[in-house]
């Protein structure tokens, strides 16, 4: 089928009490290799793309990708910008075909984010795209940018309704405790805070900087509201991992689709069992 918008995928999440997963790809064989998992567990799946992902190919190639593979696909398939980084980079994505956009004004003041997300908004709802929002912090090394310390990760449930009020953001990434990139101490997922702010708006809410997290708090998370949970680091590490193992027991190999295939195992493999827990097995059919 044609690609999808993340639209009605989210709002059927909310309905049904579970979460799509978002997983960002990297290259080819990351897009084969999560299209596989979504087709085994029959799970709608969104494949998204950073700006620093983008930087190594352009929107095109990715949008190529992932339009061939929805094309091909019996699941639903969407393509999503993940924490666009400013106004004009979300226009590219929304004029490329990418049918789901996130602008992520989380590093500005609150009456900036404001200001940034409802342009953004205001064009997603022109062109028929939905458009994710970020309001608090989500920790971590995010994309290729610094790391963010000593803020307070929370969202406070009175500003987040009160953003998406004044911005018609569709979707909403919240800060709970996640962190970007790899964790140096236990991760925490602050449920009261899931749960406030699920009381407090009406539009899907979404879990940043997952790797890493113990399955249980996701499913905590989800069952309090999360509709959407992104996926960026483990994948890179399940595709190294079988790729380098590969290459560690066939040293002499010089064709890449063979340690290639290992690396794509591994990612199907991960994100069957992320798809599992997050509840969305069946949920396309
Ligand atoms: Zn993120």
């Amino acid at each position: 089928m044609a690609l999808v918008t993340t639209e009605k995928m989210l709002k059927d999440a909310q309905a049904g009490h579970y979460a799509v997963g978002a997983f960002n790809v990297e290259n080819l064989e990351f897009v084969m290799a999560v299209l596989a998992a979504a087709e085994e567990t029959k799970s709608p799946v969104i494949m998204q793309t950073t700006p620093g992902t983008i930087k190594t190919a352009g929107l095109d190639y990715f949008y190529g990708m992932v339009k061939a593979a929805a094309e091909r696909a019996s699941v639903p398939v969407a393509l999503h910008l993940d924490h666009g980084d400013g106004y004009d980079r979300c226009m590219q994505a929304f004029r490329t075909g990418y049918t789901s956009v996130m602008i992520d004004g989380s590093h500005e003041s609150f009456e900036d984010n404001i200001a940034l997300t409802k342009s953004v908004a205001d064009a997603g709802r022109a062109m028929g795209v939905p458009v994710e929002a970020e309001l608090g912090k989500v920790g971590g090394k995010e994309d290729d940018g610094p790391a963010v310390e000593g803020e307070s990760p929370y969202t406070d449930p009175a500003e987040a309704k009160e953003f998406v009020e004044r911005t018609g953001c569709t979707s909403l990434a919240i800060g709970v405790g996640t962190s970007h990139g790899v964790y140096t101490s236990d991760p925490h997922i602050e449920q009261s805070v899931v749960k406030a702010i699920r009381d407090a708006v009406d539009v899907p809410l979404v879990l940043h900087g997952t790797s890493g997290v113990p399955d249980e708090q996701v499913a905590e998370a989800v069952k309090n509201g999360i509709c959407k949970v992104n996926y960026a680091t483990e994948l890179r590490q399940a595709y190294t991992k079988g790729f380098m193992a590969y290459m560690a027991e066939n040293p002499a190999c010089f064709d890449p689709k063979k340690p290639a295939k290992e690396g794509m195992r591994e990612i199907t493999e991960l994100v069957k069992i992320r798809m599992t827990n997050l509840n969305s097995v069946g949920k396309a059919e």
